[in-house]
């Protein structure tokens, strides 16, 4: 099952993205994509639900804006320099432990809102990433247990902006929290959707141009190992997020280094996963 969202920012409705491409309004399950959606067999309430009920539910017009394919969870844990090349272009070691840090719920949106440039950017650079949705409340998960705890998979652009990052002092969550820097979506494929999350072709364009080009079997850590990993330090909640990181291809491994400006459109996909597509805008330019 494909889980979306839909609507206008903040008044979102759960969704399900149908094989014909077309978007079923699931809003009479009562249920949003929460915490409480997700630790209460969510998934396969509304599974039974809809087979049942699911041919009195309206399809959303085409163009209709998509929201961040869950509802805002407890966390979003991002994984940093999970690819050797990544790691490599960033000037830093390959990490012999998964490097983790948070990103601000806040910064969650649609996968084709704008991107927001902070007041003052001149490093807002993009990252093309595999994001795993946390399915049941996991504390010290073992290796072998780690599959039981998802539930499921979408698109992340972990989008940075590397001078609040790298250069600022402190922790990365400054460079990766402005609003809009999380664009989630356009849906979560269950876990049943991905056969083996080691083995998705990644890319992100820029303009058109093609700068991120991987799969995700060159993750250092993979995703499991990632689970297991991040519930020894704290608590993952259902709905939560785990970013596992992004490849080669940033905009801070170019020489001269490569960062967005205003009018520059970025698109991504995740083979399975779908694409997103952002156009740069000035934070004070918004509309
Ligand atoms: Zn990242």
């Amino acid at each position: 099952m494909k889980l979306c969202r839909f609507g206008p920012v903040d008044q979102e409705k759960p969704g399900v993205l149908l094989p014909s491409g077309d978007i079923q309004d699931v809003s009479a399950f009562g249920e949003d994509y929460t915490e409480s959606f997700f630790s209460t067999h969510g998934i396969e309430r509304l599974r039974t639900w809809i087979q049942t009920a699911g041919s009195s539910c309206p399809i959303v017009p085409s163009d209709v804006r998509l929201g961040p394919c869950i509802a805002r969870p407890s966390k979003i844990v991002c994984i940093g320099l999970n690819y050797a090349k990544h790691a490599a272009e960033s000037g830093m070691a390959v990490p012999t432990e998964p490097v983790m840090f948070f990103k601000a719920t806040t910064a969650l949106c649609g996968p084709n809102d704008p991107v927001l440039i902070p007041r003052n950017s001149q490093k807002t650079d993009w990252e093309v990433e595999l994001a795993v949705v946390i399915g049941k409340k996991a504390t010290y998960v073992s290796l072998e247990d780690a599959p039981n705890y998802i539930a499921g998979y979408t698109l992340h652009n972990d989008y940075s902006e590397r001078e609040f990052q790298l250069e600022r002092g402190g922790q990365w969550v400054k460079g990766k929290s402005h609003d809009s820097f999380a664009p989630l979506g356009p849906f979560l494929a269950t876990t049943d959707e991905i056969a083996d999350p080691q083995a998705l072709s990644m890319w992100l364009e820029v303009n058109g141009e093609r700068l991120q080009d991987s799969d995700t079997s060159d993750m250092v850590f993979p995703v499991m190992e990632l689970i297991s990993y991040c519930s020894q330090f704290m608590t993952l909640l259902p709905g939560d997020i785990i970013s596992t990181g992004t490849p080669f291809g940033v905009g801070l491994g170019f020489v001269p280094p490569r960062y967005l400006k205003p009018g520059d459109v970025v698109t991504l996909g995740i083979e399975g996963l779908g694409q997103q597509r952002q156009v740069a805008v000035a934070y004070d330019d918004r509309t």
